[in-house]
C-alpha cells in the first residue's frame, strides 16, 4: 500500500485547491477514485518518484446545527489523521487562528503523525510572512506559508513531505 498523506482543516481554507495543484504538478498522471467513506477523496499521487496516496477531506456537508458542522469537521480530521502516514494541515493565512482550527489541531496532535502546517493564501510570501506568527498557538509546529493558488511554498514542501515517506 502506497504511504497516505491526509490534508485536513476547516472548509474554505482552500484544502481542495491545494489537493489540485499537488495532483497537477505531480510526475504522474492522478485519478480519483471513491473513497471508502463517501467524505473523503482519494487521489493517486506522485512527487520526483515517491508515490503516495492523497486524501482530501473535502466533502464536508453544511449542517444545520453550528455543533453537528464542528463535530463533522472534527470527526473528518480524526478519521484522516488515524489512516494518515503524514497530516498536511490547511489554515487560513488572511483569516487567521479560529476555534474550528483549534478543534481540528487537538485530533491532530491526538494522532501523532508528522504533520506539516500550512498556512495558506498567502499570495505574497514576501510581505506577508508576519501572518504566520500567531499559528504557532495551535501547537503543531512551525506554520509554513503556502499559497495554493498560485503555487507559493509547495515544491519546497512537497520535498520535505516524501523524504518522510
Ligand atoms: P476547502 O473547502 O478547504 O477545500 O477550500 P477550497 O479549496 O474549496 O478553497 C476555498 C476558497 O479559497 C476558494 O475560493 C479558493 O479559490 C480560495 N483559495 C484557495 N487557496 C487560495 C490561495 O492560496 N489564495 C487565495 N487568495 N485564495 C485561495
Ligand atoms: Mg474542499
Amino acid at each position: 500500500m502506497k504511504p497516505i498523506v491526509a490534508v485536513v482543516g476547516r472548509p474554505n481554507v482552500g484544502k481542495s485547491t491545494l489537493v489540485n495543484r499537488i495532483a497537477q504538478t505531480s510526475d504522474a498522471i492522478v485519478h480519483e477514485s471513491r473513497g471508502v467513506t463517501r467524505d473523503r477523496s482519494y487521489y493517486d499521487a506522485d512527487w520526483c518518484g515517491h508515490e503516495f496516496t492523497l486524501v482530501d477531506t473535502g466533502g464536508i456537508e453544511p449542517m444545520k446545527s453550528e455543533d453537528i458542522f464542528s463535530a463533522s469537521i472534527r470527526d473528518q480530521a480524526l478519521a484522516a489523521a488515524e489512516e494518515a502516514d503524514v497530516i498536511l494541515f490547511v489554515v487560513d493565512g488572511s483569516v487567521g487562528v479560529t476555534e474550528e482550527d483549534e478543534s481540528v489541531a487537538r485530533m491532530i496532535k491526538r494522532a501523532k503523525k508528522p504533520t506539516f502546517l500550512l498556512v495558506n493564501k498567502l499570495d505574497n510570501p514576501d510581505r506577508e510572512q508576519e501572518r504566520l506568527w500567531e499559528f504557532y498557538s495551535l501547537g503543531v509546529g512551525d506554520p509554513i506559508a503556502v499559497s495554493a493558488l498560485h503555487g507559493h511554498g509547495t515544491g519546497d514542501l512537497l520535498d520535505d513531505v516524501v523524504a518522510l515517506l
